[in-house]
């Protein structure tokens, strides 16, 4: 099964297989400002399991061709990550517009958590990475 995803304003669509091999919520500065909130939820899935189908070429990418963030252009949501040397790709869970199997399962850089959120679920909290 196929999960659709999409940015705000609809310009960027995409589909990803529901198989995500991991997800956590990640409280790392980087996550924080680039969505501006608390923190970012994500799904880790290969590369390979996710099409852009609408909007490829109005994808804002930021950072180098094999690890960047990919934004819509037009109204600028963050959408998915392309990381470990464009192996993997981090989708930005807020994105999906089907619900998918994962659930994240713990919270990851909570050193760098906002001091003004507090974590009030019983997942496992890591300092750094897992
Ligand atoms: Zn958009
Ligand atoms: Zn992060």
């Amino acid at each position: 099964m196929r999960l659709k995803g999409e940015c705000f304003c609809g310009a960027v669509k995409y589909l990803v297989e529901d198989a995500f091999v991991y997800s956590a919520n990640c409280h790392c500065s980087g996550c924080r400002r680039a969505t501006g909130s608390p923190f970012k939820a994500f799904a880790g899935i290969p590369r390979e399991k996710l099409a852009v189908m609408t909007g490829g070429s109005s994808l804002l990418i930021y950072g180098s061709p094999e690890n960047h963030d990919a934004h819509c252009s037009v109204c600028g949501s963050l959408l998915y990550s392309l990381v470990r040397d464009a192996a993997w790709i981090h989708v930005a869970m807020g994105t999906l517009v089907d619900v998918p199997s994962i659930r994240p399962t713990h919270h990851i850089f909570v050193k760098s958590k906002a001091a003004w959120y507090e974590i009030t679920d019983d997942l496992p909290q890591y300092e750094e990475h897992k």
